[in-house]
Parts: C-alpha cells; structure tokens; sequence
C-alpha cells in the first residue's frame, strides 16, 4: 500500500485528523484479548483507494529540543511516505515553526498536501490563503473534528499515489522479519544472504522502498525476502525509538504474505513484543516465531528450548497457531530450515479446503460435543463453508449467532484445526444467521 505520513509542529491537530481519516477502520479491528493496540499507524481508504497511515507526531525522539524533533519527524516523513500531509493550524497563521517544516518537505521532492486544520466556520476559511507563503501548493481547509473538508484533502492525496510496482504483481511468496530493535533481524538477513546489504542500503537519498531480495532454495521455490530492517539509516535519532521500530515492522507486514517474528533469547520477552505480535495477528499474515541469539544460552538443550517455548506460549496465547524455531544469526543454526517454514506456513495460508469435508468435521465436532443451551435455547448449525484464503475465512451458518459463546467458537477452530493442517496461519470463522 502507499503510505501517507501527517507531519507538523505540536498541537495543530494531526492526531486529530489521522483518526478522523482511520475512523471506522480503527474501531472495527476486531478485539483479540492480550492485544495492545497502537494509534501512530493505521489503515485509510479513500474511493477504493487503500493506504497505511502514519502519524509521525507519535514518533518519540527522547530528550532533544522542540526543533529536533519537529526537523527528525519530517525526515521520517521524507524516508518512509509516498505522499506528505502537512498539518497547520489556521487560529496560529504562519509559525517560525511550520516554516521550518515547510523548508524540509520542499527540499525533499516528495508530494505534499498541505492541510489548514481548525477551519471550523466560514469566515476563518479567508484566513487560509496566508498559507500560500509556506510554498507547499495550495491550502486545503479542514476541520478534523467536524470532519469537514477531509474528502476534498483525500482526492488531492491519492492522486499523487505511484504506481503500482511490478514487484508487488509477480507471484512470489513474500516474507519479512519484524520484530523490536536488536533482536537481530538485519543480522540474520545478512547471514541468509550472505552479503553484508546493511552497508550496501546505507546511501543518502535511499527513500522508504524497502528492498526486496529474490531468492530461491535449493528444491527450486523462488521467494521475495522484504528487507525492510535492514535499510539503516545511520546517524539518525529515531533509528533505535520504540515507535519507529513498530512503525517499521508494521509496514513489513502489511507487504508480506508470512511474517518472521523475531524474538531475542538474551533478553527474553519485552512488552514492545507484545506490540508487534499483536499487530501482526490482527492483520491476518502467516506468522513463524524465530527465537534469535540462542548460541547465547548457556545450557541449550531440549528442556531449555521447552522453557522457552512455554513461556511464549503463555505472554502470545493468541499466536497458538505460529511455529516456533531456535535460530543463531550469529552461528546460523538452523536458518536454512526459514524458507521451508515459510513455504509451509503459506500452503496453510492459502488453503481452501472442500466444503463436504468441512461439514464432515463440524457435525462431527456437533454431535461428540453440543453447544450448551443459553437461557433455554440451543444453538443450531446448519452449514459450513470457505469463503477466503490469506487468511482462511469460514462462514458457519446457525439459527443464532449470539448462541455462539467464545469458547465454543475456539472449540469448532480447535476440531477445524486438528482435521486440516493450518500451521502457522490464523483462520477465522464468521458467524452468520440462516
Ligand atoms: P535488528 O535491529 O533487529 O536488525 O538487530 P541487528 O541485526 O542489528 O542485531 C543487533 C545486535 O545483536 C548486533 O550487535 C548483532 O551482532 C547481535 N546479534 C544478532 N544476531 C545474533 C545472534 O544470533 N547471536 C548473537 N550472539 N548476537 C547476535
């Protein structure tokens, strides 16, 4: 998807208008418990048009004056968007501030929309023209707490949205490593390469395309490896932040059919782990746990690696699907055995499996296991069926869904799973009344 960044100075409402623009996208994720969910990045549409979203705003740069943070969120802006959305505020006029931002964006060549928030009533909208100075094109009035003005601000925004990439056509499985900063994921990029691409990718001016690595196994299987940690841009603040590092692996996702969730042996489990994970779960991508740095861990054994195991199991119970494997970057254990677990995890993906066998199972799983009556009435199903891959979706048609309780829609997964191999793919199953 294009990525759109929101850009400006503290307080003149970008926020605002990134929720605005997200709004239902952000309140209909479903809610998985043990998730935490982020506001800096998001998913838009606009006329069909999908986008990511990112409030650089969000974007933490401890500890540095006002005017470094503002100049490192415009370059985040710069390196990672297709298309720039400055916010100002109408109620300021022009600030030393915006123009420094301004300065930035229009060096960088990058397409910028230019909002002029808190235009809520008419006679503020004469004020907008003053912003004509900043040199960024024309002002768009909004108001991002009325929603007014946001569809004229989104037609401006997508036409400026590139082309699709003939990358992101071609039929490759394509795979990404996300994780916290650390963990070690340009490391075992590097090691499956065998090529040092961290230094190679450090050029001034690199733009926020992630690189994309065709590679094929032995047995003949081409893959796309989307190297998005890898691209370091040495010297910045923001490189190492928190948010930055999510924003990161949260695009990867987005671009990737399996993700390769990175944990580190060292350091064990952080909460920022939790962000990713979560993230990568609701969007509905095949996930592999890799456990990196494990030649770090004195007494490595089986009973060691069933510790650890268990221990992910318990901080990701809703990742109970992902497989798990012990890597070394550093000594290259076991990284040859990646690109068949992400093939495999991709089969599973992409399943369709047939519609006879499938209600084969749930009746079968019905009648060795009835729903329990909910205040004196039962749950009937009548019928099953795939209706999507990536992930595998059902739809199980009965007399009403709100007589599904949670634990009986686990159950149902639980047979579906133990019928069909759905290693390392969520499935979802959607209730629907007949
Ligand atoms: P990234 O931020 O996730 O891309 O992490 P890096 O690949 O930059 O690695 C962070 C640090 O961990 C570097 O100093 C690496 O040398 C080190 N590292 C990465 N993988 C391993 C590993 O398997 N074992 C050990 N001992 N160190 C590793």
């Amino acid at each position: 998807n294009p990525i759109v960044a929101i850009v400006g100075r503290p307080n003149v409402g970008k926020s605002t208008l990134f929720n605005r623009i997200a709004g239902e996208r952000i309140s209909i994720v479903e809610d998985t418990p043990g998730v935490t969910r982020d506001r800096i990045y998001a998913h838009g549409d606009w006329l069909g048009k999908e986008f990511s979203m990112i409030d650089t705003g969000g974007i933490e740069i401890s500890d540095q004056p006002l005017t470094t943070q503002i100049r490192e969120q415009a370059e985040v802006a710069i390196d990672e968007a297709d298309v720039i959305v400055m916010v100002v505020n109408v109620e300021n006029g022009v600030t030393d501030a915006d123009e420094q931002v301004a300065k930035i964006l229009y060096r960088s060549h990058k397409p910028v929309v230019l909002a002029v928030n808190k235009v809520d009533n008419p006679e503020r909208r004469t004020q907008i023209f003053d912003f004509y100075s900043l040199g960024l094109g024309e002002p768009y009035p909004v108001s991002s707490v009325h929603g007014v003005g946001i569809g004229d601000l989104l037609d401006e925004v997508i036409k400026h949205f590139p082309e699709r990439s003939n990358a992101q056509d071609d039929q490759r499985i394509r795979f990404s490593f996300i994780g916290r900063p650390n963990v070690g994921k340009s490391s075992i990029v590097n090691a499956m390469l065998g090529e040092d691409r961290v230094i190679v990718s450090d050029i001034a001016g690199t733009t926020r395309d992630s690189i994309d690595t065709n590679f094929k196994t032995p047995d003949g299987h081409e893959f796309t490896m989307v190297d998005t940690a890898g691209i370091k841009k040495k010297g910045k603040l923001y490189e190492n932040t928190e948010r930055y590092a999510l924003m990161r692996s949260m695009r990867a996702i987005d671009d990737s059919d399996v993700v390769i969730f990175v944990l580190n042996a060292e350091e064990g489990i952080r909460e920022l782990d939790k962000h990713v994970a979560g993230y990568a779960h609701e969007a509905g991508k095949a996930i592999i746990i890799a456990v990196n740095k494990w030649d770090t861990i004195p007494d490595r054994d089986q009973r060691t690696m069933t510790d650890f195991t268990n221990l992910i199991r318990q901080e990701f119970q809703y990742l109970s699907y992902a497989p798990i494997i012990f890597v070394s970057a550093k000594t290259k254990q076991r990284l040859f055995k990646l690109p068949e677990m992400v093939l495999e995890a991709y089969e599973h993906h992409t399943r369709r499996v047939q519609s006879s066998v499938l209600n084969d199972v749930i009746m079968d799983a019905v009648a060795a296991n009835p729903a329990p009556s909910l205040n004196g009435r039962r749950l009937r199903l009548y019928y099953a069926t795939q209706v999507a891959i990536q992930p595998p979706t059902f739809v199980v048609f009965v007399n009403d869904p709100d007589l599904m309780h949670f634990s009986y829609e686990r159950y149902l997964e639980n047979r579906i799973r133990a019928a069909f191999d759905f290693t390392g793919t969520p499935i979802h199953l959607i209730k629907r009344q007949r």
